[in-house]
């Protein structure tokens, strides 16, 4: 992984079901090294993170920088990256790659670390105006606006065109 995608890691843990196994397990589908090793331990630490990085989000999200500030460092003490080189698997399957944590650490914990590595890198490259949350009804998704004119108000195609369908369906009432 390089920055980022710890900082997609960052915003895909903040916005993910973390009250059911199987449905994390399935958000972090791309990092079996994680997902097949978690537990529900690791969910209920999960769950908790997950809130911390929406806090550190929404901080973001209204430029509250002294609180952003403190949460991720918060964040970042409480799961401190410890990066090492490794290079795991079948001989033929082999590539080098960093693991942001301990071999031995419980997944819940290099997931936490790469988040808070992944959210820090994201301010330090992105700054802070760029954070958004989905203005669809009913979503709330946090996302970084990396379009140039920074207008970006939904998360996806699909919210952005929901709201649209019914500002249309709304016009065509009146
Ligand atoms: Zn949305």
């Amino acid at each position: 992984m390089d920055n980022a995608d710890y900082i997609t890691g960052a915003l895909r843990l903040a916005n993910a079901r973390t009250d059911d196994l199987e449905a994390l397990r399935a958000e972090l589908h791309d990092e079996p090294w994680w997902c097949s090793r978690l537990t529900e331990q690791d969910l209920r630490t999960l769950h908790r993170v997950a809130a911390e990085l929406r806090q550190s989000l929404e901080a973001a999200v209204f430029g509250e920088h002294e609180t952003l500030h403190a949460e991720v460092n918060r964040l970042l003490a409480t799961y401190p990256p410890r990066p090492r080189l490794s290079r795991e698997g079948p001989e033929q399957h082999r590539e080098w790659h960093i693991h942001i944590a301990e071999v031995e650490a419980p997944p819940a914990h290099e997931i936490a670390a790469a988040a808070a590595w992944g959210l820090a890198q994201g301010i330090v490259r992105h700054g802070t105006e760029r954070w958004g949350r989905c203005e669809a009804p009913n979503c709330g998704t946090y996302f970084l606006d990396t379009s140039t004119n920074r207008t970006r108000q939904f998360c996806s195609a699909r919210c952005a065109n929901r709201v649209h369908v019914a500002a249309f369906r709304q016009r065509r009432r009146a």
